[in-house]
């Protein structure tokens, strides 16, 4: 059963809109980071007039919505005062199914019991915290403001607030970290009985201080190799322990509790996002707000859109997009009749000899192995 009480099985269409907000605050910012976000806080009051005006020129737009998901940056900077603002525009403004999922995303020095019960009060029924490891010397390398102290703090929090559905996202792969420890984190994570879990392996983003480490030598990024080991082990550990490998990084403790709205993205389902830096995606259409919180509050207040680029795709790319999304996920995807006699065939029937992928009653699905070059397909399809 999920958050809804309902029962969801892998596979089901998804076709409700999903809708994502983007918090761009920060208390800190994470050296390896690379999403859009901001330190000062000054301009929140200001933002959250926009983002009000952003969420009025979305109205009757979309159809209902049955995912909201608050993520960043760290939504959980916010005071719940203007959290509540948020919630109570989305809600005035737009139509969401009657279990809808509701994820925020959390910082574990922010989940304090009181913020986990206000949250669960608001009506968010999903949270996902950011704890990355176990380990403090881990946390420290990786920048990170808290502790493994209270990273397990918030998780009890979380379930002390009834949170029934509870996320943590990790990362691997940073150079203080052996096999060994990552497999500690592993372990102490299941503890917390989480119903879904993100592993993901530490990427060295453009512009960020990593980065700039990375270019002058100070920082290396595991060898492929490693990388793949650390892979393997942490999907052969937890579907042992009865997670299901669902999505190349993430793993769910059943198919009612994959995440309904990172699916969306993955199946090409509409999506809204609003906030600085957001996408969305409609009928074969991409556009995507300026990643910058002063153009984007200056576009609202000045009566437009604070949209920064927009792409129609074409029919072969979305093809492409069809094929390499479908392949991040355990269930696939569909093969179509136009595909007869293109060069995506001869592309999947060597992925076939080499074990990287099934296909079943029409459907082509990946293997363990195939997860391990999804990044590349479209690379190998182009
Ligand atoms: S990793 Fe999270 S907390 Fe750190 S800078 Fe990025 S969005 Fe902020």
């Amino acid at each position: 059963l999920d958050s809804r009480g309902s029962e969801r099985k892998l596979g089901e269409p998804l076709e409700n809109p999903g809708l994502y907000v983007h918090v761009p605050f920060c208390k800190t910012k994470c050296p390896y980071c690379g999403f859009y976000s901001v330190v000062s806080t000054a301009s929140v009051p200001r933002w959250l007039n926009a983002l009000r005006e952003e969420i009025r020129r979305y109205e009757n737009q979309f159809g209902c919505f049955d995912t909201l998901y608050l993520g960043g940056g760290t939504p959980t900077s916010l005071r719940t005062e203007d959290l509540e603002t948020i919630v109570a525009s989305l809600f005035t403004s737009f139509r969401f199914a009657e279990e809808t999922e509701m994820t925020i995303e959390a910082n574990p020095g922010d989940l304090t019991r009181e913020k986990a019960r206000q949250l669960r009060a608001l009506g968010f029924n999903r949270v996902n915290v950011g704890v990355q490891s176990f380990d403090d010397e881990t946390l420290r390398f990786l920048g990170r403001r808290h502790s493994a102290r209270e990273a397990e703090s918030s998780l009890l929090a979380a379930r002390s607030a009834e949170f029934g559905n509870l996320g943590m996202d990790l990362i691997y792969g940073s150079e203080v970290q052996s096999l060994k420890k990552w497999i500690e984190t592993l372990k102490r994570s299941l503890e917390f009985f989480p119903e879904h879990l993100s592993c993901y392996e530490l990427t060295v983003e453009k512009n960020t201080p990593f980065w700039k480490m990375k270019t002058r030598g100070i920082l290396k990024p595991m060898e492929e190799e490693e990388a793949q080991a650390f892979f393997v082990t942490t999907s052969q550990f937890l579907e042992h322990r009865g997670y299901i490998h669902y999505e190349v990084s993430n793993f769910a403790k059943t198919g009612a509790h994959t995440s309904r709205h990172n699916q969306k993205y993955w199946s090409r389902a509409p999506y809204l996002g609003i906030g600085p830096s957001a996408h969305s995606f409609l009928s074969g259409k991409r556009w995507w707000n300026w990643s910058s919180v002063r153009r984007y509050c200056e576009c609202l207040e000045d009566g437009s859109l604070p949209v920064a680029g927009c792409e129609q795709l074409t029919e072969e790319q979305e093809a492409l997009e069809w094929i390499s999304l479908g392949f991040r996920t355990k269930e696939g995807f569909e093969l179509r009749e136009s595909f007869a006699d293109s060069k995506m065939m001869d592309v999947l029937s060597m992925l076939r000899e080499k074990g990287l992928c099934r296909v079943e009653n029409g459907r082509v699905m990946p293997t363990r192995s195939g997860f391990l070059v999804a990044d590349r397909l479209p690379f190998f399809l182009l």
